[in-house]
């Protein structure tokens, strides 16, 4: 084995460390791979899609930019590299939505009577749905306005000319692809389409990068008489024996006859392959510690019903836009002549570097009036016809942490699949789209933008 087949044996075992080491945490920490080689890379690929506009991921945000941009009578490919459409609320388990819940425009109204339609939201709070269904809801609504989405298809690279995205290649069982497009949006909360043209990102905490946390969510059942129940065996993880053992954990009920989880896991990467898989493998250790803890120390009748596909993430890496939005802004309930969405949550930034319920900021100070958010925000600074929304906009951390819940998400998209088609209409750059004419249009379509 090489040197790099070694590291790589030792993140599938779980034994690659996160960014930093945490105290609360007892991984066995190798060094990440170092290898520096390179190899040129260069295939004929066919061009199998031609369309007005191409969207990289199908979380809220991609989906609101996706359906806004078919109704404006635009030709969109959607692109997901997961089997099911909702980003974070469906692989990541999330199934509630935070901020404001009308006003957000006729895309997450939509979204939400359908739910309603299926009695899949409102049991527990207003707010909460179920979240397979809701994978179901966004995939027809999709369908009924005619979007191509491609499932099991990642985002690999894109081709560039004086600042124009020309194409992106996808990788799929179909083997590579390319896709044209007028215009591209970027929703993968990642920046994947902007880093892969080394495009300006920002990542985490400005002093040292550190992401706000990961957290893994998990639904456990409750058992009634005594069947069998799947415990970890001794010596498999840490036993926790006291509360302050365990990370923040968060505990919703979940039906009647069950329970959701969200516990924090601080320290990783989501945009470095070796960390996130080492997220992955800690997240599922750390579930089970807290299982643990909950069937042996408090007694609870709970099963291990499912984790979620895929660990919660909360921030990858943000692209740098016309705009880029402060936390000050919020701060003030900033309005702008552009201000295309709104957000209306507060600074929910929990500290990079810990597993406890702790801030980024004093209880005091992380209540924020209504704010505006300006299109230029979702303008990439370093491209002419790439836009961007959802978690990887154009912002500072802190005012990421109120604007990258769902609701805002789905404004921004929306707003984004606005601004692409007229763009695409008026054969122009994205940047020359008047700011007004997607005002008016956000607002005929039903948003609320007053602050
Ligand atoms: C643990 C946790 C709890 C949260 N709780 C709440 C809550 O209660 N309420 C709330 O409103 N919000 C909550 N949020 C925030 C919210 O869920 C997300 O920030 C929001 O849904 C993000 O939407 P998005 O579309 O920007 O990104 P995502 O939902 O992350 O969607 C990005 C999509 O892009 C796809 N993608 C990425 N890279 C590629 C690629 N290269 N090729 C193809 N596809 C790609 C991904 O698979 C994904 O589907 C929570 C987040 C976390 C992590």
């Amino acid at each position: 084995m090489n040197r790099r087949e070694l590291l790589l044996s030792a993140a599938l075992a779980g034994l690659t460390g996160p960014l930093r080491s945490v105290a609360h945490s007892d991984e066995t920490k190798v060094p990440t791979s170092t290898h520096e080689d390179e190899v040129l890379w260069t295939r004929r690929v066919p061009v199998k899609w031609d369309v007005d506009i191409a969207i990289i991921g199908a979380g809220m945000a991609g989906i609101s930019a996706a359906l806004s941009a078919a109704r404006s009578g635009m030709r969109v490919l959607l692109v997901e590299r997961f089997a099911i459409a909702g980003g974070m609320l469906t692989t990541g388990g999330v199934s509630n939505f935070c901020g404001e819940m009308t006003g957000q425009g006729e895309v997450f109204d939509a979204i939400v009577e359908a739910l309603h339609a299926w009695n899949a939201i409102g049991h527990e709070r207003p707010s909460v749905f179920h979240y397979e269904i809701l994978a179901i809801v966004l995939q027809e609504l999709l369908l009924k306005r005619s979007v191509k989405v491609l499932f099991h298809t990642s985002f690999v690279d894109a081709r560039e000319q004086d600042g124009r995205v020309t194409e992106i290649i996808l990788r799929s069982k179909s083997g590579p692809e390319a896709v044209r497009a007028r215009l591209f949006i970027d929703c993968t909360g990642d920046a994947d389409l902007a880093r892969a043209l080394n495009f300006s990102v920002f990542k985490g905490r400005a002093a040292d990068g550190l992401q706000l946390p990961m957290s893994m969510m998990y639904f456990v059942r409750h058992v009634t008489g005594t069947p069998p129940v799947p415990r970890a065996p001794e010596g498999w993880f840490k036993r926790l024996e006291n509360e302050t053992d365990l990370p923040m954990t968060s505990v919703w009920p979940d039906g009647p006859d069950g329970n959701a989880i969200k516990i924090k896991i601080p320290m990783y990467d989501a945009t470095d392959t070796e960390s996130l898989t080492a997220a992955e493998i800690q997240g599922r250790r750390r579930m089970c510690e807290v299982m643990d803890y909950h069937q042996r120390v408090e007694g609870k009748p709970w099963m291990l019903d499912h984790c979620s596909p895929t660990i919660g993430i909360r921030e990858g890496a943000r692209i740098e836009g016309d705009y880029v939005l402060q936390v000050d802004d919020l701060r003030a309930g900033r309005t702008f002549d552009d201000g295309i969405a709104r957000g209306t949550f507060y600074l929910d930034g929990h500290k990079p570097d810990d597993d406890k319920r702790t801030y980024i900021l004093p209880q005091d100070e992380l209540e924020v009036p209504p704010y505006q958010i300006p299109l230029r925000s979702l303008i990439a600074r370093d491209g002419k016809n790439l836009l961007m929304a959802g978690r990887c906009f154009s912002c500072d951390q802190l005012a990421l942490s109120s604007a990258r819940v769902s609701t805002t998400c789905s404004m921004m998209g929306q707003a984004a699949g606005i601004t692409a088609a007229l763009a695409v209409q008026q054969g122009c750059d994205v940047r020359d789209v008047a700011p007004a004419e997607v005002r008016r249009i956000v607002l005929e379509r039903g948003a609320i933008l007053d602050v």
